[in-house]
């Protein structure tokens, strides 16, 4: 069996002022994707087990892959998936594909770049070649990627800590799919809900039990693949929002009745999704006065894995104002970290950190403190941690101690926008969490998966930014309209 692979990833934050340009991308090619991704948690790595157990022949053509930030440009669309075409046309004839793609990616003028990847790759190769796809749990599924493609499998867990146990499925269906072992049918139904990113957490209540309802549906005979991805609240387009995909072994009526019935289970949750989540400053009091230590400040509205610039400072502004101390904040802030590398270990610095990127994320804070250690910037992460990722670089880094309160925080300053997925961010520049009182983290549940084994405690911010949890309807234009009107049913797609 020989069976093309690429992997073509990016979330995409219509409400982030910064694009996505080719540059941001991170690219390999060929055996490098199988090698890059062999050792990782991954789903290429999980479509790398699977083969070798379905004597699969894996051709590996691409993996692109960029930080979350505003919709990728059209020019860095078109020249990678041009590139995914054209090496399957190198390859000759394959038997199957599968395509890791995110599900969020959204391309000047594409609303769904996921589904438009999937429509090349079928136009040029036909009707009979299945592919097969794996998505990230915040997908924003269009019907049109049902049509044209066999299967889709989505991640269970946020953090998202199963992606190679999804690859792993979704190989297997390729490959029993093109034994003729079996001929999938799926069917999408969209619940007309927002599925706000605060109740994503799948170890939680709301989403907890529902995900345990599609793995128990999995069990079932005939079942290939139960999903339900929470979709994604910052990209403003046509099909924003929670998915609920059964693919079933040739039974239509199956797929739509379980989905249509997951769909339904969704839909009821919704008086559940009502927000309570404190400020920046009332967080931040919670946070002095807890003598659970450290506790972790989770900075939602500048989630860099959501597409947020990296840089905002109202967490770092309240400890400062709060007079808090035993705190670490990482900001995404190149020339200041720069600027600590010309002045040397241990020197006095003052510096103008963070609020650089636009004004959705805070004024820019005059710092004075000491650089305390210099880095590259590089570490890696061996335990299973959000993305799935091993090898990380921040760029350059510096560690700045600043006087606060009767001691002092330390501010990791970083030259690439690193989301906090895993803890060795801070401890690879020398520090130790447990010795902290009180961490930050930009990001939404993704770090929990980093922070939670090193911290008893974890406060959820309102903060603002690009991923504001906030944003209410009359900030979307494209996405379903009816979506905020509670009264309005599931509908199922209009596909199976
Ligand atoms: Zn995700």
């Amino acid at each position: 069996m020989r069976v093309a692979v690429a992997g073509f990833a990016h979330e995409s934050n219509t409400f982030a002022s910064q694009p996505t340009t080719l540059e941001d991308f991170s690219i390999h090619f060929g055996e490098q994707v199988l090698d890059r991704h062999a050792d990782t948690y991954h789903e290429i790595a999980g479509y790398i087990i699977a083969a070798a157990d379905e004597d699969m022949q894996l051709l590996p053509i691409l993996s692109a892959n960029a930080t979350p930030a505003g919709p990728v440009t059209a020019a860095a669309y078109n020249e990678i998936a041009g590139q995914i075409l054209s090496g399957l046309s190198e390859l000759g004839p394959v038997d199957g594909v599968l395509l890791a793609l995110h599900g969020a990616m959204v391309v000047d003028g594409i609303p769904h770049g996921d589904a438009e990847t999937v429509r090349r790759v079928r136009a040029q190769l036909g009707e009979d070649v299945p592919i097969v796809v794996t998505h990230d749990y915040h997908a924003n599924v269009p019907p049109e990627l049902i049509e044209d493609a066999d299967a889709l499998v989505i991640y269970k867990t946020n953090p998202h800590i199963d992606q190679r146990e999804r690859g792993m499925q979704a190989a297997s269906i390729l490959a029993r799919t093109i034994r003729g072992e079996i001929r999938p049918t799926m069917h999408l139904v969209k619940p007309e809900v927002v599925f706000n990113i605060y109740f994503h957490n799948t170890s939680a209540s709301p989403m907890q039990p529902l995900m345990q309802d599609a793995i128990r549906l999995e069990q079932q005979p005939g079942i290939l693949a139960a999903s339900i991805a929470a979709g994604y609240q910052y990209a403003d387009v046509d099909w924003m929002g929670p998915a609920v995909v059964v693919v079933t072994d040739s039974d239509a009526d199956l797929a739509v009745t379980e989905a249509v019935r997951l769909g339904e289970a969704v839909w009821a949750i919704r008086q559940q999704l009502i927000l309570d989540v404190p400020t920046p400053a009332a967080a931040v009091e919670e946070a002095i006065a807890s003598d659970r230590r450290p506790t972790t400040l989770l900075d939602f509205g500048d989630n860099i894995g959501g597409g947020a610039a990296g840089d905002s400072t109202f967490v770092l502004e309240q400890l400062l104002e709060q007079e808090a101390d035993g705190w670490v904040v990482t900001i995404w802030d190149p020339a200041a970290a720069q600027q600590c590398v010309d002045a040397g270990i241990g020197v006095a610095v003052a510096l103008t950190v963070g609020g650089k990127t636009d004004s959705e994320h805070g004024s820019p804070l005059r710092i004075e403190g000491f650089v305390r250690t210099l880095s590259d910037g590089v570490y890696e992460e061996f335990e299973r941690r959000h993305g799935g990722a091993r090898r990380h670089k921040q760029g350059v880094t510096a560690v700045v101690r600043v006087p606060c309160g009767t001691g002092g925080g330390l501010l990791v300053l970083n030259s690439s926008r690193e989301s906090p997925n895993s803890i060795h961010q801070i401890t690879s520049v020398g520090i130790a969490p447990q010795q902290q009182k009180i961490l930050a983290a930009k990001g939404a549940i993704a770090p929990r998966a980093a922070y939670e084994p090193v911290s008893p405690h974890l406060i959820e911010v309102d903060s603002g930014g690009a991923c504001w949890i906030g944003r209410g309807p009359s900030s979307y234009e494209r996405a379903r309209t009816h979506l905020y009107e509670w009264t309005i049913p599931p509908k199922t797609g209009d596909n199976t």
